[in-house]
């Protein structure tokens, strides 16, 4: 199955410009002349635009800048973005909450997302979960193209393929934590029994099985975390988003939530990208991406071993 773009110039231009690399920089890095780069740059890059003999440099290229079809689909990102553009209109302003964006994370990776406040965060997990819209570029997800699919089958990819954990837990109030972390199982369609023994198992997963008949309320704010960890988790999802999950807990809590998170992307291979202030999350990620005013400041695109 054909899944990523043919780079186009503009692919390039962007993907470096993300890296905030020059273009003489670049050519030193590929061992490959600025002129031929910048070639590539410059032109639509289909197919029959690049002459055989510089098709190794383009491939070499491409991958130095983390784009392309060079790479066979197991190696490629399991979430990958390619010029994502996303503002916000409001009557006087727009606001370019993501502009340009290229970047790829590889499967099993703990990546923690850092900047200002303000700066973006939120607005990557949104669109590279396929919550909100983006205005240009792409989204792959374990190569298939997330804003090109009706929202139908992008909600149903969501439910099947991805977890989510909030600052603010967003457990249902009236809900036991047992109920909770099922609810998603039986909104897909598992049965009843099923639902409450998988529930139960990954609620002692999270060392909550003693508390699955409490409600939000009767449980701490880590505790209540817990709940929805495992919650995001009972789907056994690919990718886990959470978006500052220790923003609402004191550190010694934070700490615990963290050991729990590693030890899940360590044990499971789940790849898990984290919106963090805390020290403590950039730490323990194999890597920072670090934002500013939209931009991507700093990422290394290579990828980890998902081993
Ligand atoms: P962060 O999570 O890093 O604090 P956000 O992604 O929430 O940042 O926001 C990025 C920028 O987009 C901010 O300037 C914010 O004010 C703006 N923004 C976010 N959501 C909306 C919205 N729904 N309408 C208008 N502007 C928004
Ligand atoms: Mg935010």
């Amino acid at each position: 199955m054909e899944t990523t773009k043919t780079p186009t110039g503009r692919h390039l231009v962007e993907a470096r410009h993300n890296r905030n690399v020059s273009l003489q920089q670049a050519a030193k890095d590929t061992g490959t002349p600025a002129g031929l780069l910048e070639a590539f740059e410059g032109s639509q890059l289909n197919g029959s635009a690049v002459p055989a003999y510089a098709q190794e440099a383009l491939e070499r290229y491409a991958g130095y800048l983390g784009i392309g079809n060079e790479r066979a689909p197991a190696e490629r990102g399991i979430v990958e973005a390619v010029g994502v553009r996303r503002s916000y209109r409001t009557e006087e302003i727009t606001v370019n909450a993501l502009d340009r964006v290229t970047l790829s994370i590889g499967k099993g990776e703990l990546v923690a997302v850092m900047g200002p406040s303000g700066c973006g965060k939120t607005t990557l997990l949104n669109t590279l979960s396929g919550l909100d819209s983006i205005d240009e570029g792409e989204i792959f997800i374990a190569g298939e193209p997330l804003h090109a699919m009706s929202d139908a089958r992008r909600t149903d990819y969501r439910a099947h393929f991805m977890g989510f954990i909030f600052q603010s837990f967003n457990l249902m109030p009236v809900l036991s934590a047992v109920e909770n972390v099922e609810l998603p199982l039986l909104v897909g369609g598992t049965g009843v029994k099923k639902a409450r023994d998988r529930a139960l198992e990954v609620l002692e997963g999270v060392r909550l099985a003693d508390r699955a008949h409490h409600r939000p309320n009767q449980l701490s704010g880590g505790q209540q975390q817990r709940v929805a960890i495992a919650r995001a988790l009972v789907n056994q999802p690919a990718i886990v988003w959470a978006d500052e999950p220790t923003g609402n807990l004191d550190s010694d809590t934070s700490r615990e939530v963290l050991d729990l998170i590693l030890d899940l992307n360590k044990n499971n291979g789940q790849t898990f990208v984290i919106v963090t202030h805390d020290p403590g999350v950039g730490a323990l990620a194999n890597r920072i991406i670090k934002m500013r005013d939209g931009k991507i400041l700093d990422a290394s695109i290579d990828f980890a071993p998902s081993s």
